[in-house]
């Protein structure tokens, strides 16, 4: 079927949103057509205001801007001078639905001016956005449980509830699980229904042209919102995907197999880069192959215990302290600070790295960074940096003196450790960046330019750190995309670098992430990871594929691959330009190689909010000596320099193409446009959004106290009567508790119920350690606080995702019907959960909560004492030591290693070991 045909047949079908204003780079249906993402139509109002306005604005035609206009070209028409800022040349956050012409590419000098935030008072547009933000209270009550399109089975639905953790910023650090009866009225349901319909975007292009994406592991909240609202539908199981979004590692299959218009969130092998100690390793090799100078990013680092005489020649050398952490873990988990290599535990596989002592520190606080990278091709390589990212700080003020050592919120700035921390400041207005313990790197940098650092040297060395990491690691990447992955858009990643800079603005880089946290918890969360990843949805392009064009791409595709089959061996002409290319192209362009010119070209009119180091007009002078001559490829292996496999094959250079064509003679206006000025201008501005983004405010669940205890009546009746808990409804409960246990040690920190905490973890993971050598003095209290509530916190997210395989899919006899216990968890305190969960286990002599079906040593119930918190207490009797299922050894403790209590660690290590083999 003729394209034109599928466009004007989908054309039709938009009644009310304007195609052209969600659909850029083509025509809807074409094959360079991508899908538009904003963050305005998060905001229930703006989205209500977009989805009315717009078959007004689809008669108005005329004045619709062209379908492919570029984010940076845009200004307010009304605006009388054309002026603008971060807000404005950004797709995520420009209202150019309504009001929009093109100008030409704004002079930069003009940006740095509008850093503040934008007050549209001149069209109809903004004024119906500020009163969203005047009365935003009302927007934010929304009802996220009503939005999500949860698994259905019968009667159960698994829905998340906010958990209120922290009541003034009225912003959500944990969700739970629970089941959620059909209890609305009819009045509710009604509203409901139509919300759920605004929120599906069923008028949005995306839904009319039946785009799908796929969640596999991964955190969903934000990024199903985003979807949702854009009228993309979610789709489980074998199901055809048009995004597949995953939050672990692809499997190769599923690569193989991807179709020209599908999308996935990895490239294959990336663990290269985000793997601790590949990435170490990598850069470890490039620093061997170019040398120190080049490649001195990483703090010096060693595997152990593999390299444990390594390691103690260093300290020999120059003295510690040394940082211990995991080879696989994240989120501070089982990270350790120790003077010398002796006090490391020498039975696991961890990396240790040279502790940097003198970190940049914001008020006395050490701070480091969390910046967004996006890599959307290895060959040619194209990266972009995100033009905002965060600043984490520790709650402790830093202290060099070895006697701190141990103190995780003092010298680690994990959020998902201080956050637990008594003094932990949330700001809570995303106007605020930098307020409390996390600003916006903007923020950090307009603070340090007042104190007259060079934040522009700061930057170019952070751009030129993440441009070597990429090149220490790309060519194993490249090979794994060579075979697996059959075109070339299909993968896209975004990472999360973690960097450190020390005091002299030198920038470490600690370690990337493969996928990034999108948890939200405060407004300043919200407001960065909205437009990060609806920027990065139109940057990646998701196709507008009508469903008709779906199979005819599916044909095109296994053409396609057959074709770059034989390109990769119908080399020696391009091989030949390609050391000629230097100076101008002089064979044209292959087929191919148009197509990636293009594709890039127009990816770059789409960037919004990123920023692209990779290429610039003097990243071939730059790192050209990085890169194979005669292919391009990044080399970092020492034997094959000039003979990599890739060369055999491959005599393309897709690096050299696209850089000669971009920023050869005759492009100056793209150089312009990207030039380090720039970049270090768009850095420095403020993150501007045009709506408020209401959503994933805390839903304050109405407890009713009184509810509450009539309910539980009612439970405790039923369980007397014979009734029982299913496994999924006893875990519930369990977590529940576990959730009101950590809030209410978080507010009212209880030395009694922190130890006991710390016995039940240790005994229930076979490999955690406990946290047990913190002092007993009142000023370290609240830091102890802190870690336990951490170690509850990461065993209730384990805990929870195991909950969901225990879903029950109908009502059978003998339970307590799924609807009835909902609503007594709804309104449950801590009291009432406990008091179930006791009388449960006296009753029944069972206990769901902690044993599954089929457990084999599950200890006898013990007595449980009467009265407030007896349940807690009992708790560390329920489990058999070291005998649980689930290996929870990741979230270890933070043990103290200063020299004081080391006997006391390896003492430990040694009898939770002996213990083990003694089973
Ligand atoms: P994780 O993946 O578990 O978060 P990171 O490598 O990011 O581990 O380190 C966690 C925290 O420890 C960082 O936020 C940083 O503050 C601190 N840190 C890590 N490595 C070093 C180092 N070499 N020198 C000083 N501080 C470090």
């Amino acid at each position: 079927m003729p394209a034109s045909s599928h466009i004007n047949s989908t054309e039709r079908c938009f009644k009310y949103v304007n195609s052209d204003e969600w659909v850029t780079s083509g025509k809807i249906g074409s094959r360079e057509a991508v899908l538009v993402f904003r963050t305005n139509i998060l905001n229930p109002k703006t989205r209500k205001l977009i989805l009315e306005a717009a078959p007004q604005q689809s008669k108005t035609g005329a004045d619709s801007p062209s379908a492919v206009s570029t984010p940076n070209e845009t200004i307010h028409k009304t605006s009388s001078s054309p002026t603008v800022s971060k807000t404005q040349s950004n797709y995520t956050n420009q209202g150019k639905i309504f009001v929009a012409v093109e100008k030409t590419v704004a002079n930069c000098k003009e940006l740095v001016n509008h850093r503040n935030p934008i007050k549209k008072s001149l069209d109809a547009f903004s004024s119906s956005d500020a009163s969203v933000s005047s009365d935003g209270d009302e927007t934010i009550q929304y009802n996220e449980t009503k939005s999500r399109k949860p698994h259905k089975s019968k009667n159960t639905s698994i829905i998340e509830i906010e958990v209120n953790l922290n009541k003034e910023s009225g912003y959500e650090s944990a969700t739970t699980s629970q089941s959620n009866t059909e209890i609305n009225t009819s009045e509710e349901d009604h509203e409901a229904s139509s919300e759920e319909d605004n929120e599906c975007g069923i008028n949005m292009p995306a839904h009319q042209l039946k785009i799908t994406y796929k969640f596999i592991q991964t955190e969903t909240k934000l990024l199903r919102k985003i979807f949702n609202v854009h009228g993309l539908t979610e789709v489980q199981g074998d199901s055809n995907f048009n995004l597949l979004w995953t939050g672990v590692h692809m499997k190769l299959d599923t690569l193989r197999n991807l179709a020209l218009y599908q999308r996935v969130n990895h490239f294959p092998r990336s663990y290269e880069l985000t793997r601790k100690d590949r990435l170490y390793k990598n850069i470890e090799r490039m620093q061997h192959l170019r040398g120190m100078k080049h490649f001195d990013i990483v703090p010096q680092s060693f595997i152990l215990p593999l390299e444990i005489r390594d390691l103690i020649f260093a300290h020999n050398k120059h003295r510690g302290p040394w940082i211990v952490k995991p080879a696989a873990s994240s989120r501070g988990r089982g990270i350790f600070i120790v003077n010398s290599p002796d006090q490391i535990p020498q039975d696991e596989q961890v990396l240790v790295s040279k502790y940097i002592v003198d970190p940049l520190c914001i008020d006395g606080h050490k701070c480091d960074l969390r910046v967004y990278v996006l890599v959307t091709s290895f060959d040619p390589l194209i990266i972009y940096l995100y033009e905002e990212g965060i600043v984490r700080l520790a709650t402790v003020r830093y202290d060099r003196n070895a006697d701190n050592l141990w103190n995780p919120c003092m010298h680690l700035c994990n959020y998902s450790i201080n956050k637990y921390h008594s003094d932990y400041i949330r700001s809570s207005d995303a106007q605020d960046e930098d307020v409390g313990h996390k600003w916006t790197l903007s923020a950090l940098l307009r603070h340090l330019k007042l104190q007259g650092c060079d934040t522009h040297l700061l930057m170019l060395n952070i751009e030129d750190l993440i441009i070597k990491a990429v090149l220490a690691c790309a060519q194993t990447i490249i090979s794994a995309c060579r075979m697996f992955v059959p075109n070339v858009n299909n993968c896209f990643e975004l990472y999360g670098f973690d960097i450190l800079i020390d005091n002299t603005l030198k920038p470490w880089l600690l370690e990337v992430n493969l996928s990034p946290s999108m948890g939200v918890d405060s407004p300043l969360d919200t407001k960065v990871k909205a437009c990060l990843v609806t920027d990065l949805l139109t940057c990646v392009g998701i196709p507008a594929f009508t469903p008709e064009m779906r199979t005819h791409y599916d044909g095109k595709s296994s053409r396609l691959r057959s074709s770059s089959c034989q390109r990769q061996v119908d080399t020696s002409e391009s091989a030949l330009r390609s050391t000629k290319s230097k100076k101008k192209p002089v064979i044209p362009l292959t087929q191919e190689e148009q197509r990636i010119l293009r594709s890039a070209r127009l990816q770059y009119t789409r960037r919004g909010g990123f920023v692209r180091i990779f290429p610039t007009d003097d990243t071939m002078q730059r790192y050209g000596n990085f890169l194979d001559p005669a292919n391009g490829i990044p080399i970092s292996t020492p034997n094959v320099q000039g003979q990599t496999f890739q060369t055999l094959v491959t005599q393309h250079n897709y690096n050299q193409m696209l850089h000669s064509n971009l920023f050869g003679s005759g492009q100056r206006s793209a150089k312009d446009d990207n030039s380090q000025e720039n970049r270090i201008m768009q850095y420095e501005r403020a993150l501007e959004t045009d709506s408020e983004i209401p959503f994933l405010k805390k839903q304050i669940v109405e407890k009713c106290e009184e509810e509450g205890r009539r309910l539980r009546k009612q439970m405790l009746k039923k369980i007397t009567s014979g009734s029982t808990l299913t496994h999924f409804q006893a875990r519930q409960t369990f977590s529940l508790y576990l959730e009101s246990v950590l809030r209410r040690l978080t507010q009212d920190p209880k030395d009694s119920h922190e130890k006991i905490i710390i016995k039940f973890l240790t005994k229930y993971g076979g490999g955690v350690k406990p946290p047990v050598l913190f002092k007993n003095s009142q000023n370290i209290s609240k830091a102890r606080s802190a870690m336990v509530a951490k170690l509850l916190g990461d065993f209730l997210e384990l805990y929870r995702r195991d909950t969901e395989a225990y879903i029950d899919s109908f009502d059978h006899f003998g339970m307590i019907p799924t609807n009835a216990y909902s609503l007594f968890l709804m309104h449950a305190q801590e009291s009432d959960l406990e008091a179930v969960l006791t009388h449960h286990t006296n009753v029944t002599g069972i206990m769901p909560f902690l044993y599954n079906r089929c457990g084999l040593s599950v200890p006898a119930t013990p007595p449980i004492p009467s009265g407030l918190h007896g349940f807690l207490r009992a708790l560390p009797a329920m489990v058999t030591s070291y005998g649980m299922s689930r290996e929870v050894s990741k979230y270890d403790g933070y043990i103290k290693n200063c020299d004081k209590n080391c006997e006391n660690v390896q003492d430990i290590s040694l009898r939770s070991r002996s213990t083990r083999d003694s089973k």
